[in-house]
């Protein structure tokens, strides 16, 4: 099999698994129980926690474990909005988010609050004028993503910060880092508020993190017991917690130099399928390596996923989480229909192989063609 979809998710990497195991066999006590056993048990999500935090140079009470990016993006935004509706119900998103944020947006939208969708120029890039123009005093946040998971464009965030700040001190900053983080280094300080999901870095399904600056006020969403954190109470899933730091230290290992080795992977795809006229690449220079679009505009991309599943290659049409529609990112950045319904994501990893890439090639050319051939 040749895996090509790993910004959808990705397998769950060996020494990852031990943790779970070794965690769920050795640490049987509920952290939150005043004997030796809880006491074990809240050592190690201490300690755990620590690392996560010492990577992103952030303190231990900023991070709020989640079931994974979608209640993270949730947390920040229902969150910020029930903390400070009082003060404004203006909210600000891009047009190149996960759908989860504009689910988010439009609950909102149905209880008062207003949403704005800044512009972005035709390489993704947020137009920072735009952004100017609709932060207002009641501006309560702007939730911009780092990376968008279908095209793999990436924002400066530490810009939109700058510009963000210098409207509205007040304004809190949120971004979706789902498919930043592991894949490209990331500075928590540039926002108020960040989201992540351990399953887009070998780590296990289920569990995340939302980061949570300390300068700034949520309210919780769910409420119950337990003292490991007001934000999300009840029994800390030690096993997932434990592997998610794991995998985010695992993650962090030479991220340049996996960068460089994928962006050889990535050129080597586009030079091979760039020299069909019907096969638009939608790259642009913010792109990251690890994920490349294409549109094959002759063909329904659910067609081709599936001549390439019966060969054991797996893709995704636009994102899993949003396969069927039309490609609202490509929209956004080409405002093009045809090239919107045509999407096709190849998603690539440090663990891919050159032979892999090799013979995934060889079979979309040879699959394209005899379609070709009956058109
Ligand atoms: N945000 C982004 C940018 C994503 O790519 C995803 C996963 N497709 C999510 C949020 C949702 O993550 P989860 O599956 O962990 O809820």
């Amino acid at each position: 099999m040749i895996y090509l979809d790993y910004s959808a998710t990705t397998p769950v990497s060996y020494e990852v698994l031990d943790t779970i195991s070794k965690v769920t066999k050795e640490f049987i006590g509920n952290p939150n129980s005043l004997h030796a056993l809880g006491l074990k048990s809240a050592q190690l999500l201490e300690s755990a926690t620590k690392q996560i935090a010492d990577i992103f140079g952030i303190s231990t009470n900023e991070i709020i474990y989640t079931s994974g990016a979608t209640e993270a993006n949730n947390m920040a935004i229902i969150g910020v909005a029930m903390a400070h509706h009082r003060k404004g119900k203006h909210i600000i998103v891009s047009k190149l988010e996960h759908p989860s944020i504009y689910a988010i947006c439009e609950y909102l939208k149905s209880i008062g609050f207003e949403i704005d969708y800044v512009k972005n120029d035709n390489e993704g890039l947020i137009d920072f004028d735009d952004l100017k123009r609709l932060i207002r005093d009641d501006t309560i946040l702007v939730s911009i993503c780092a990376v968008n998971s279908e095209t793999g464009v990436r924002q400066p965030l530490k810009m939109i910060r700058q510009i963000i700040k210098k409207e509205n001190i007040a304004t809190i900053f949120h971004s979706d880092m789902t498919q930043a983080i592991g894949k490209i280094a990331v500075n928590f300080h540039d926002v108020d508020l960040a989201s992540m999901s351990a399953h887009k870095i070998f780590g296990p399904k289920g569990i995340g993190f939302l980061y949570k600056s300390n300068m700034i006020k949520i309210v919780p969403l769910i409420y119950g017991s337990g003292k490991v954190n007001e934000l999300k109470p009840g029994t800390p899933p030690l096993p997932l917690i434990a592997a998610l730091s794991k995998a985010i230290r695992l993650a962090n290992d030479s991220l340049e130099k996996r960068e460089r080795f994928i962006n050889l992977l990535n050129n080597k795809i586009i030079t091979a399928l760039e020299q069909y006229p019907n096969i638009k690449i939608n790259k642009t220079k913010y792109s990251i390596p690890q994920i490349l679009n294409i549109s094959i505009m002759n063909v329904m991309p659910e067609t081709f996923i599936h001549i390439m599943d019966k060969h054991e290659i797996y893709l995704s049409t636009n994102t899993a989480c949003s396969s069927g529609d039309i490609s609202s990112s490509i929209m956004a950045i080409y405002n093009d229909i045809k090239r919107a319904k045509h999407t096709i994501r190849i998603s690539l990893s440090y663990v891919t192989t050159t032979e892999e890439v090799n013979k995934f090639i060889e079979i979309f050319k040879e699959e394209y063609e005899k379609i070709m051939q009956v058109k």
